[in-house]
């Protein structure tokens, strides 16, 4: 068992997973507190300021509360989950019989196995200095399409991750039917990409 001490901004559920390729499928979530990166425009809140400190087993015993054995799927993401990710917290979540779904933003290796990996960069809104982990494996790849969202950089992703679904998101901001627009002109250049929406907060669900 760990000693180590997660720092949990929030759990909740169950809800839906909103976006990817898992869209409408019930879910619990685990949102850890902080970033290694500061993207523009970044609409999640993983300050630090009133997260909590939580063993894995509070964490296991939180999620089996949420979940009450029906979704037996976390969706763990941040921030940045892969800061706090590790070989003991996900082995102690899988052993409790839950499907580990990591939402991250590709940067990092991952110190604990997960069952299901999303990277989704926001490439435009990173600063030059920041590299991808090279690593990584992704089941998924879900870039989020604003104006600023380079072409070539979606031709690089798709060469670079030879992964199952590659999913482009219009952001969904005071523009978004413009980015709408745009993400689906791309995925008609490019149709190995696919519309992923955040259905999450088109039906109302958090
Ligand atoms: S990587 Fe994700 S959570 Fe972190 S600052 Fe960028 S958009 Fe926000």
């Amino acid at each position: 068992m760990s000693e180590r001490r997660y720092l949990v901004k929030e759990m909740f559920g169950p809800t839906l997973q909103g976006e990817g390729a898992h869209t409408g499928r019930a879910v619990v979530f685990l949102r850890f507190a902080a970033c290694n990166l500061a993207c523009t425009g970044c609409d999640t809140d993983f300050d630090p300021e009133g997260a909590r400190r939580m063993s894995s087993d509070e964490i296991v015993g939180r999620l089996r509360e949420l979940d009450a054995g029906n979704t037996a799927r976390v969706v763990v993401t941040g921030g940045e989950p892969t800061l706090q990710w590790d070989a003991p917290l996900s082995e102690a979540i899988r052993a409790a019989g839950f499907r580990v779904h990591m939402e991250s933003n590709g940067t990092r290796e991952l110190a604990g196995q997960v069952d299901w990996l999303t990277v989704s960069p926001k490439p435009q809104h990173h600063p030059s200095s920041v590299t991808l982990a090279t690593e990584i494996a992704p089941d998924e790849l879900k870039v989020i399409v604003d104006d600023t969202v380079d072409e070539r950089v979606l031709d690089g992703y798709a060469a670079r991750y030879r992964c199952e679904h590659y999913f482009l998101q219009p952001w969904m901001d005071d523009r978004y039917a413009h980015h709408l627009a745009r993400t689906i002109a791309l995925i008609h250049a490019r149709p190995q990409w696919r519309l992923s929406l955040q259905t999450h907060k088109i039906v109302g669900v958090p």
